[in-house]
């Protein structure tokens, strides 16, 4: 990891959901370097021990939690293990989160042709209700468990994860592309409401990187780019995927209570250029 920019989280607790994944493990990894006690919680608890067993074996302080963000009893059980564990959590970070095939359509337009494919009216209403419940109230339901214990407290905040689909909506995928349009809606939501108790409230936007969530969308089985990477690389100006170290300065700066202190209601995109870029 790159630890040219580093900020100081000794003392802090750091509670981050999807923690057992691609991103937000990463994010754990890079937070316990600058010195936090991390609460990884995802509902693979073995994706969130892999984690924390590398983190406390580098010297760092963690613990896996099997939490589920859907079930607001779960959360709550977490929580109360977090506090006799670490204590009150200083920064939740939002990040379970992710797209399904059942909520995704097969063709990208619309066509006048009759054809036997999962397009737009053939799609599972309780697909789209599972996309969208996790993205939304998997970032709902945590904040209000969390954020309860960060009133008035220095140093609090909140990262949401949102996605480039939340600027402009990506074929295929309406639900998720929906549900992040009301992430980063949320996130200024939520900065405003919090903003007389001193908890900032912002948001990542990652473009595109390879991940267990989108890895067949982006290669075949046999490991080549799909038409639909072949899109997004010519889609984005830098001509590539981003890397999980990329999404480490902005993360750090945002939870940053020195250098983000009047720093609320951002989503700040990490994408290579691609919101940038009409194609032209
Ligand atoms: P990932 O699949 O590697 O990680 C997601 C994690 O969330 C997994 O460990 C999974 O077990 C966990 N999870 C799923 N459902 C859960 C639930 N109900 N309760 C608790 N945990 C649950 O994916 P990632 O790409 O690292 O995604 C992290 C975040 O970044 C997501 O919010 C995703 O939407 C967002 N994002 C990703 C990209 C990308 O290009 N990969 C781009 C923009 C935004």
């Amino acid at each position: 990891m790159n630890r040219k920019f580093d900020i100081d989280l000794s003392g802090k607790v750091v509670t981050i959901t999807g923690a057992g994944g691609v991103i937000c493990g990463g994010i754990a990894e890079e937070l316990a370097c600058s010195g936090a006690k991390i609460a990884l919680l995802d509902l693979n608890l073995e994706a969130g021990d892999k984690i924390a067993g590398k983190i406390v074996a580098l010297g760092g302080t963690a613990k896996a939690y099997k939490c589920n963000v859907l079930e607001k009893e779960s959360i709550i059980a977490c929580h109360e293990e977090i506090l006799k564990d670490f204590g009150k959590t200083d920064i939740l970070i939002n990040g379970a989160g992710g797209n399904n095939p059942k909520a995704t359509t097969d063709n990208e337009f619309c066509s006048y042709e009759d054809m036997d494919i999962k397009d737009f009216f053939a799609l599972d209403e309780s697909g789209v209700k599972f996309v969208f419940d996790l993205n939304f109230l998997g970032t709902f339901l945590p904040t209000q468990v969390f954020a309860k214990d960060m009133i008035g407290r220095k140093g609090c905040s909140i990262l949401n994860i949102s996605s480039m689909n939340a600027f402009t909506p990506l074929t295929k995928i309406p639900a998720y592309s929906a549900a992040k349009a009301g992430i980063s809606n949320f996130t200024m939501w939520l900065a405003v409401h919090f903003a007389k108790v001193g908890i900032r409230v912002n948001a990542i936007a990652p473009g595109f990187f390879v991940t267990n969530q989108n890895r067949e969308l982006l290669f075949d089985k046999s490991g080549n780019p799909t038409p639909r990477t072949n899109k997004i690389l010519n889609a984005t100006p830098m001509g590539r995927f981003g890397e999980v170290s990329e999404i480490m300065g902005a993360t750090k700066l945002l939870i940053s209570e020195d250098e983000a202190s009047f720093i609320t209601g951002v989503v700040l995109a990490i994408d290579g250029g691609f919101n940038a870029y009409s194609g032209v």
